[in-house]
């Protein structure tokens, strides 16, 4: 007996199909393998349940017979055609099956036996084909509590933006939505009991483990599909399943189709990463603030400007990071909040924010940042240190006065040197005309008029030789011809040349011990000389002496020249050395003069290592002082005879 029975049961555990045996009293006494998997309930436990248990409890009466006698009843007119029923598993999954039902015995004796078959439906329809086949006109028993919260169940997964799939401990799949179908691009015919492990993927395969152990997981990747080869990128969490006694009996997966937020999160990175570049490597300070008022993030400018660093400012208020200026930014800010409009290109330097370090000019536009439904979510901050451009603008101005005084000083120099060389022109053509007429009527020509037309002739060819001069200056082509000369004899020379000018002054020249020497150009120096001296009696109107001095200090050799003269203005100073220049007290009526002679001198005497500069009072004279190096160890040397004068 025994081993018919093992032999019964190897039978029905080899047969496909699930199959249930009950006796008259509808209690479980046999089931094979395939019902245990499908049921989810191991032999033991079923054996001696009531059958009822293996149906939802809405189904398990009609027409006052129970779910199984009913069928019974209706075997002749079914004629052996199955029929659809919702099954329920252990776990409370509804699983649609057809079945048929059979019945052999009599009494005691009775066996009902009940052939189970998958249809891969699964809990998420909403017919109950029982009531719907069987008794279309029968109205649905009211629903109990247990059924309520199935149903609820159902609704919830139905609509679920979600896959859902439940696999037991095989694992194979054992019910699952139509959205996790739809993820998964396979029908779920083949879903439904495919086991987990032939999709052989190691990471989906460890979380079911997980699961099966009792712990959550997650996985996300690319499922590729079985039947398409399709891959969805999906993001699945894995829950456990228990029974009453808490033990895990399989497992629900919650399917995420993850493309769409892929997409998104994509997109979302790239103008992130594009706005970072320029965020990052933008040339003006850039920053974002709360509605707190507290920064978010800076780039490296903003933060530079701020001095400090741009992690120095996350989560703190302009006033934390940058002391008392940052009341009177958060002020600008405040009101850009509560009006909702920028405020922009606000300038103000450094210093009238506070701020420490050297001296900037700073330009900054604060913006509303709004989320699409108009909501301030805080403030965009846009500074510029401008200092750069404001110098420049500067610098622009002062260049545009400086060509402008330049213009100025060239007409100027254009109508005051045609007068000048007008000036003697005059004189001479008249004197060479009186010559003219004495010479053809055969009169006594007087030397003296040919000396005065010679003085005249000999101020023009100085004027051109001045402006000669000047521009070779200007190109930097005036040559020097340096040799050893001795000062002192220079200015005895020239002294003397012009004793013929001086008119009503007298000249008292104060001669050193011993003889100055120095290396210079004589011809120049000469010039330099000739140029104080001329400028001594000129600016001195009422005569007076003209002192001149020579003396050495130690490795210099010092020249004055002192008049008791108009003066120059002490501001006017500076300038008499430049180009054109000529102070406001000599009006070029009545002191002639193209203000080149001491720009010439400056230059000479620059040019040969010394300096030039000027003492004066107005009204009381000037001393013009010129220091030149001494020739190399000639302070020590004896005195030597004057050399050939050098004249160019
Ligand atoms: P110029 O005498 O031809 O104008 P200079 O270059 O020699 O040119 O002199 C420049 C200016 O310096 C003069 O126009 C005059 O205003 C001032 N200056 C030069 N020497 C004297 C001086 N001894 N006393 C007063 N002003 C002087």
């Amino acid at each position: 007996m025994a081993g018919a029975t093992n032999e019964l049961s190897a039978w029905l555990d080899a047969a496909v199909d699930p199959f249930v045996a009950c006796d008259a009293e509808e209690r479980v006494c046999i089931l094979n393998s395939a019902a245990e998997r499908l049921l989810g309930w191991k032999r033991e436990e079923l054996r001696g349940q009531p059958v009822s248990r293996l149906f939802p409890q809405r189904l398990q009466h009609y027409a006052g017979k129970s779910l199984l006698r009913y069928l019974l009843s209706r075997r002749e007119s079914l004629g052996g055609r199955a029929i659809r029923v919702l099954a329920r598993r252990r776990d409370g999954v509804e699983v649609l099956v057809e079945l048929t039902v059979g019945a052999s015995g009599q009494g005691a004796d009775e066996r009902i036996v009940i052939n189970f078959r998958r249809l891969h439906e699964v809990i998420d329809t909403v017919h109950e084909p029982v009531e719907q086949s069987l008794h279309p006109a029968e109205a649905r028993p009211p629903a109990e509590s247990g059924t309520n919260g199935d149903s609820l169940y159902r609704v919830v997964v139905e609509h679920a933006p979600l896959g859902i799939f439940h696999f037991d401990t095989t694992p194979v799949i054992t019910a699952c939505n139509e959205r996790f179908m739809r993820i998964i691009g396979t029908p779920k015919r083949i879903l439904v009991g495919l086991n987990l492990l032939t999709i052989r993927d190691e990471h989906i395969m460890y979380c079911v483990r997980e699961t099966l152990a009792g712990h959550n997981a997650h996985y996300e990747g690319e499922y590729r599909s079985v039947t398409s080869g399709k891959l969805t990128p999906v993001y699945i969490r894995f829950a456990p399943i228990r029974d009453g006694a808490g033990r895990v009996e399989g497992g629900v997966g919650i399917v995420e189709d993850i493309t769409e937020r892929r997409r998104t999160e994509r997109e979302r990175d790239e103008s992130l990463a594009q706005l970072t570049t320029l965020f990052r490597t933008a040339p003006i300070g850039l920053g974002f603030l709360d509605n707190e008022l507290r920064y978010v993030r800076v780039n490296d400018v903003l933060a530079a400007i701020n001095g400090s660093s741009p992690e120095a400012h996350a989560g703190r208020r302009p006033r934390e990071v940058l002391g008392p200026t940052g009341m009177a930014v958060e002020k600008a800010l405040r009101r850009v909040l509560q009006s909702g409009e920028p405020l922009e290109k606000r300038e103000a330097t450094s210093q009238e924010l506070g701020m420490p370090g050297p001296p900037r000019y700073l330009a900054g536009s604060f913006y509303p940042v709004r989320a699409p439904d108009g909501r301030i979510l805080g403030i965009g901050v846009m500074i510029q240190d401008i200092t750069d451009r404001k110098l420049a603008d500067e610098e622009r101005g002062r260049l545009y006065r400086e060509a402008q005084d330049a213009i100025r000083v060239r007409d100027d120099f254009l109508s005051i040197a045609s007068h000048e060389l007008k000036t003697p022109l005059t004189p001479l053509s008249l004197r060479l005309a009186t010559l003219e007429r004495k010479l053809e009527r055969g009169e006594h020509v007087d030397p003296a008029t040919l000396r005065h037309a010679r003085q005249h002739l000999l101020r023009i060819t100085g004027l051109i030789n001045d402006l000669l001069d000047a521009s070779r200056i200007e190109a930097g082509r005036l040559a020097l011809h340096p040799e050893t000369t001795r000062l002192d004899s220079l200015v005895e020379h020239v002294l003397q040349a012009m004793e013929v000018h001086r008119g009503d002054h007298s000249i008292h020249f104060e001669r050193p011990q011993q003889p100055v020497l120095v290396r210079a150009d004589p011809y120049r120096l000469e010039q330099v000389i000739a140029n104080l001296v001329e400028n001594a009696f000129k600016y001195s109107p009422d005569g007076g002496t003209i002192r001149v001095e020579l003396r050495q200090r130690g490795e210099l050799a010092m020249l004055s020249v002192a008049d008791p003269g108009i003066g120059i203005p002490p501001d006017q100073q500076k300038l008499l050395f430049d180009r054109y220049f000529r102070a406001r007290n000599v009006s070029s009526r009545s002191y002639g003069g193209l203000g080149l002679g001491l720009y010439i001198s400056r230059d000479i005497v620059e040019r040969h290592g010394g300096r030039i500069w000027v003492e004066s009072e107005v009204g009381r004279g000037s001393t013009f002082h010129v220091a030149l190096p001494l020739l190399q160890g000639a302070a020590t040397q004896p005195p030597v005879e004057q050399p050939d004068h050098h004249v160019h």
